[in-house]
């Protein structure tokens, strides 16, 4: 473990907050398949789904563009639109919401726990109405929502779930790979995230449903394009529904294929780096680190510290500045979706109506945590936050 150097010495180089791991296996693979002459959803596609599907233990895999894709499908694919409702958490990335608005569904959000920011199960029990037709959780950072009570809520009240766990790959809740627990899991391969296919998701879920929800990723056409132009295709097609454009190219999965073996050592080294920071920062009184409960498996997407800031001199956003003088990236995660102007107008709600996201979100903010972060970058941080912490300490 690091002991903070004295007097601090600010690194040369600007540390950028998540940038992709993409070795030359991962360009060789590419360039390989813009040399063949098949370039976008064919066989590497297919064989990406088997490998996933494997990977989590899923029944079955439909590749995407995005994630925000595949949470869009999967409502279309259950039929959610006009008048219904869909409970989610304020504290997502907006897309969460965005999609239940493009099924032409309502967004209903339910406050979050505030150790792990996750969508907490008994406000998600208030706001079920007979009007309530699927939850979606979040599995905030890489720690799995409660699952246990959520999916009993849908059992009880016939719901859906649907979960947006791109953050969450690999995870587990009570052993169990997220992936293999709701109606529809949504995994994102957004460059930042901890496999990567530059954009890119994957939709899992029992193969009746997966087999619906490719229908709405490619047109409503009931014949992919890779089978039509192959040698036992056929020039006949027909559109059983008005779908979307939402398939994931062979060069994505080409990449995606060697970021999935690749996987287990990015995880490995993901948690060296939270045990180091865990270690340096749970000691400081101006810092609360990030939980992990005991029955589950945490994918540490992101490391999110929170401020305590009664005990600092500075806000969050002076806090971002003051790591960015010293040359270290941060993000926040995220701004809560009842403050987004579209939502707070459309809504009519108030920053205090999900008291905690709102307070949560003040005084959040993530480090950069990534597999090519070498022993003296995560140094570098952990010396500039203790050098932060000292210089503005009440
Ligand atoms: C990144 C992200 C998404 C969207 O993923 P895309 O693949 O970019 O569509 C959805 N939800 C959360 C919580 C995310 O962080």
């Amino acid at each position: 473990m690091f002991s903070p150097s004295q007097p601090f010495q600010k690194r040369d180089a600007f540390l950028p907050f998540s940038p992709p791991t993409i070795s030359e296996a991962e360009i060789a693979a590419v360039v390989e398949t813009l040399r063949s002459d098949w370039i976008t959803t064919g066989p590497q596609t297919r064989q990406f789904e088997q490998a996933f599907t494997e990977y989590i233990g899923a029944q079955a895999a439909l590749a995407l563009n995005s994630c925000t894709g595949a949470l869009h499908i999967a409502l279309a694919a259950l039929g959610i639109g006009a008048g219904d409702e869909v409970i989610t958490t304020p504290i997502t990335f907006v897309c969460s919401a965005n999609v239940i608005e493009h099924v032409g569904a309502t967004p209903i959000l339910a406050d979050v726990d505030p150790e792990t920011l996750t969508i907490d199960p008994q406000q998600v029990a208030a706001k079920i109405t007979p009007r309530t037709k699927a939850i979606m959780p979040v599995h905030f950072a890489g720690h799995p929502a409660e699952m246990r009570p959520l999916l009993d809520l849908a059992t009880q009240h016939q719901l859906a779930v649907i979960e947006d766990a791109a953050h969450a790959l690999p995870a587990k809740y009570e052993g169990q790979l997220i992936g293999t627990l709701g109606d529809f899991t949504a995994f994102s391969f957004y460059a930042t995230k901890n496999l990567t296919t530059a954009e890119g998701g994957m939709l899992t879920g029992a193969p009746e449903r997966i087999a619906e929800a490719r229908l709405w990723s490619l047109h409503g056409m009931n014949r992919d394009a890779w089978k039509r132009y192959s040698s036992e295709g056929s020039w006949y097609y027909e559109v059983v529904l008005p779908g979307f454009k939402y398939n994931m190219t062979d060069i994505q999965a080409a990449l995606g294929m060697v970021q999935l073996a690749r996987l287990t050592d990015f995880q490995a080294r993901r948690r060296e780096i939270v045990a180091h920071y865990q270690a340096a920062f749970g000691s400081l009184d101006a810092l609360q680190v990030p939980a992990e409960r005991t029955n589950i498996d945490h994918a540490w997407h992101l490391y999110t510290l929170r401020l305590n800031l009664d005990q600092l001199r500075i806000t969050r956003a002076q806090f971002i500045e003051e790591l960015k003088a010293r040359n270290i990236a941060t993000s926040v995660h995220f701004i809560p979706i009842h403050l987004h102007p579209y939502y707070r107008d459309r809504y009519g709600w108030q920053p205090e109506d999900f008291p905690t996201a709102y307070a949560e979100y003040q005084r959040l903010v993530s480090l950069p945590l990534h597999p090519r972060l070498s022993d003296s970058d995560v140094a570098d941080v952990i010396n500039a936050v203790y050098d932060v912490v000292a210089a503005f300490r009440r």
